[in-house]
């Protein structure tokens, strides 16, 4: 096993889902109505190995919208389908220094980054246009949610049509970025921008729960092969990529701070659910709504600073 002891692991895992338990900070995302009536106490986490340990402690079967943790999957299967040179001619690899949904571009007008709201838009007109371009917009969801189902070796992934309905009436910056980008020449020719805008909202509207995030996190962890059903479902190269701009990109505008004291890759999303890589070792998978003033969830990371407290996990851990 990569974790020979894996009880006594798990039992350091208990302790910080306790310590941070009582944390009341934050506030949960209330744009759209569906979001804000989630309850602020929920609070899960679940973590898979590369060899399929499993371990998970309080909510971790409520389903949740991915919102932005589709960020890294969208990036990825981009990759796959694609070629890296093929998707950076469209989206850099900076950190934007701004917030997630921030009306900006980078000096080749191009999104900063694929974990941001323009850049994941970008990549949402990649996969319409230039990946199996003859799908229908409906054959189309079910290959980006087949593709996310295997990230999660089959275990939960829905989708809330009411949160993708709400999106949809309650994204006037979203629309801007879209507007913005088209004057731009950001998207590749005869992209269809109102659909790929209802396709990025389809993939925030994906849900998951801590157990099936756990996998996904995990799936990367391990180089793109689900650990429950063995099967590759990214090549290394693109996990290596997405993995990459999650430690650069991953937390917003807390991006840096979290690589500097956290030094794992890792995905927020506004639902508050988080995705962790430990590479080689393990994904771990958090949700706990209330964010802080950058979009992160408040549980989230203050779990990971007491997850490095105690494991050598930062990627400068072991020199
Ligand atoms: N649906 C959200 C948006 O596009 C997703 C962003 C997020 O999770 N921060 O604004």
């Amino acid at each position: 096993f990569i974790i020979p002891d894996f009880k006594s692991f798990t039992k350091h895992i208990e302790e910080f889902y306790y310590i941070c338990e009582p944390n009341s900070a934050g506030k949960v995302a209330d744009y759209i109505p569906q979001l804000a009536r989630t309850d602020p106490k929920s609070w899960g986490v679940s973590v898979c190995t590369v060899d399929g340990q499993r371990y998970s402690i309080g909510k971790t079967n409520t389903p949740f919208t991915i919102q932005s943790c589709s960020k890294p999957l969208t990036y990825g299967i981009a990759l796959e389908e694609l070629t890296e040179t093929e998707v950076h001619k469209y989206v850099g690899q900076e950190p934007s220094g701004r917030n997630f949904n921030e009306l900006i571009l980078d000096q080749n007008k191009k999104p900063h980054n694929p974990m941001i709201n323009a850049g994941a838009i970008v990549v949402c007109s990649l996969l319409k246009t230039l990946v199996k371009p003859e799908m229908t917009p409906s054959e189309k969801f079910d290959f980006i949610m087949n593709y996310f189902k295997r990230l999660a070796g089959g275990e939960h992934i829905g989708f809330n049509n009411a949160i993708f309905l709400s999106e949809k009436v309650s994204a006037d910056r979203n629309y801007a970025l879209g507007f913005f980008m088209r004057e731009h020449k950001c998207y590749p020719e005869n992209t269809n921008m109102k659909e790929v805008m209802d396709f990025y909202f389809q993939c925030c509207s994906m849900e998951a729960t801590c157990e099936s995030s756990a996998v996904i996190a995990a799936t990367l962890a391990n180089g793109g092969v689900c650990p429950i059903t063995e099967e590759k479902v990214l090549r290394s190269e693109s996990v290596r990529d997405v993995l990459a701009l999650m430690h650069s990109c991953g937390m917003y505008d807390y991006s840096g701070q979290f690589a500097f004291k956290v030094g794992l890759p890792a995905k927020s999303g506004v639902s508050g659910s988080m995705l962790i890589v430990v590479p080689n070792t393990m994904g771990i998978a958090l949700w706990s709504p209330p964010l802080d003033p950058l979009g992160n969830s408040c549980r989230g990371v203050q779990f990971c600073e007491e997850l490095v407290k105690t494991f050598n996990f930062h990627k400068y851990d072991n020199l």
